[in-house]
């Protein structure tokens, strides 16, 4: 799999992860990053640059989190990122 690293302000990953959610020139509190999975195993990961995050730790947590996506698709029941290509948990139906 390929990852593809995209550092985009708060407002444009807002855009990005959240299309069609906020007004053109709103943040969404509290977003960190979204991934997004293309055609050939592409994924690319949004995220906020480090120089606008609270310490660097922040930013490699964030890193991880959205590795991990990449490596296992969607993990997390909130519906807040675009969704890759998900698990089936136990007793749930394809789809
Ligand atoms: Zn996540």
């Amino acid at each position: 799999m390929r990852v593809q690293w995209v550092e985009l302000d708060a407002v444009a990953l807002t855009q990005r992860c959240y299309p069609g959610k906020y007004k053109p020139n709103e943040a969404a509190p509290g977003l960190h990053g979204c991934f997004e999975f293309r055609l050939g195993a592409n994924c690319i990961i949004y995220t906020l640059p480090l120089a606008a995050r609270p310490t660097e730790r922040e930013y490699h947590e964030t890193a991880g989190h959205e590795l991990h996506h990449c490596r296992d698709g969607y993990f997390h029941d909130d519906e807040l990122f675009i969704p890759g290509p998900r698990k089936q948990r136990p007793g749930e139906r394809p789809r």
